[in-house]
């Protein structure tokens, strides 16, 4: 027995075995340095001095491996792993997704299980590539770069500018009030002309993706977040309007004797015949608008129409609007829901910002105003005023972005544990079998 309370027996082999007598803990050593424990709680400690790696499981089923050089890798119990290399985080999420940090150059990659992957500079810009090719990149001064595999590029900027290049030299410019300049490939400048159909540039009242759309689109999908928003409604770009001041604030669609509502204008809208219902037709121009295929979502529409007369009357469009949200939000892709989450948190930390700046200057104006005399207190007072207003309208927004950032995490949160779930069951039946 010796004073730490073990017993420690010594082979003839030169290896150790150390026991405590109370408890499971455990130590054995091997002449050639390797060892292992097992501690009190469980934990299950294995380092091998010839790899000079150190391996700790743990009760709860994580892992730990601790490297020579300092680097770590961690296994959550569920099955995540996170890497630590000098200056590089790794992390190799449940669900397929991976991202990677690097602490020297700030650059973070998420990989996600589709192949799309999610690049984020430390200047917050960003670049989502999708498998096909495609490539979108937002840049902080909010202009979003769109290339394709076949060398065409469009360029949004949040004046409303918008230029379209092609792979052979053409470009195509349109300006914020709809006028095309267009430039063939051997340099001819074309006269500029009216567009038939005039797009403007809105932002997505919820993520604020810049978005260009015909003038006259009823309803739009936001193409980030997949909100849905009424195409007469949504800030264009340049109008200064706020999403606060706006009408688009909405966020849940009305109920069914909620005549005034905005899918009350939707029904009326589709309900082109004035029947009173909307067929599988007026339906599938809806979809269309909102860049589905007209016959997508089928089944939404048959559990709505309750009589199965074939068409939805208004309190049976409201359940179909609401359930046809959730799959529309269903098929935004993890890496649109990661960056919309990302960009809306972008938004929240700009207006915090702003709104700290104008209590600063509150504060000056107070002072001022306290030492005013009679010849300028009057516009101190309306200059303080103006402050007021704004911290309200910036309050207003910043709850609102909070709200939103809110629901996209949470969807965020339940892909992930939809897909690990799903993961489980597959490995469960897999036994089964
Ligand atoms: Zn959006």
């Amino acid at each position: 027995m010796r004073a730490n309370g073990s017993i420690l027996q010594t082979n003839a082999d030169g290896s150790t075995i150390e026991t405590w007598k109370d408890s499971e803990r455990r130590h054995e050593t091997t002449p050639n340095g390797d060892w292992m424990e097992v501690k009190e709680d469980g934990t299950h400690i294995q380092y091998s001095n010839e790899q000079k790696v150190k391996i700790s499981k743990f009760k709860n089923g994580s892992e730990l491996q601790e490297n020579d050089d300092g680097s770590t890798i961690e296994t959550d119990s569920e099955g995540m792993i996170i890497e630590k290399m000098g200056n590089i985080y790794i992390e190799i999420r449940t669900d397929g997704s991976r991202l990677q940090k690097d602490g020297e150059t700030g650059i973070s990659i998420e990989k996600f299980g589709d192949g799309t992957t999610v690049q984020t500079m430390p200047d917050h810009t960003r670049i989502v590539r999708r498998p096909n090719g495609h490539a979108t990149q937002r840049n902080p001064n909010g202009t979003v770069i769109e290339t394709w595999k076949d060398g065409r590029r469009v360029q949004t900027s949040l004046d409303g500018v918008r230029i379209e290049k092609f792979a052979n030299g053409r470009t195509v410019q349109t300006d914020s009030s709809g006028t095309i300049i267009e430039k063939l490939a051997d340099g001819t400048l074309l006269p500029p002309r009216q567009p038939k159909l005039v797009q403007k540039c809105v932002s997505c009242s919820k993520c604020t993706t810049i978005i260009s759309i015909p003038n006259d689109t009823f309803v739009v999908c936001c193409p980030m977040c997949r909100h849905i928003m009424l195409g007469h409604q949504i800030n264009v770009i340049g109008s200064g309007k706020t999403a606060a001041e706006s009408k688009t604030k909405k966020v849940q669609w009305g109920t069914h004797d909620d005549s005034g509502s905005e899918v009350k204008t939707i029904f009326d809208r589709y309900d082109v015949n004035g029947s009173g219902g909307i067929d599988q037709t007026e339906v599938g121009n809806m979809l269309k608008d909102l860049n589905f295929p007209p016959t997508e979502f089928a089944e939404i529409f048959m559990s709505a129409d309750d009589n199965s007369d074939g068409e939805l009357q208004f309190h049976e469009f409201v359940e179909y609007f609401n359930e046809l949200n959730s799959a529309i939000l269903a098929t935004a892709k993890p890496a649109d829901l990661s960056m919309s989450a990302q960009m809306m948190e972008d938004q929240k930390a700009e207006l915090s910002q702003a709104k700290e700046e104008l209590v600063r200057m509150q504060k000056i104006l107070e002072e001022k105003l306290s030492k005013a005399t009679i010849n300028n207190c009057d516009d101190l007072a309306n200059e303080k005023r103006k402050a007021d207003e704004q911290i309200v309208v910036i309050e207003a927004e910043l709850k609102l972005r909070e709200k939103h950032f809110e629901t996209a995490v949470k969807e965020q949160h339940k892909r992930r544990h939809d897909a690990l779930q799903a993961k489980l069951q597959a490995r469960k039946d897999a036994k089964a079998k």
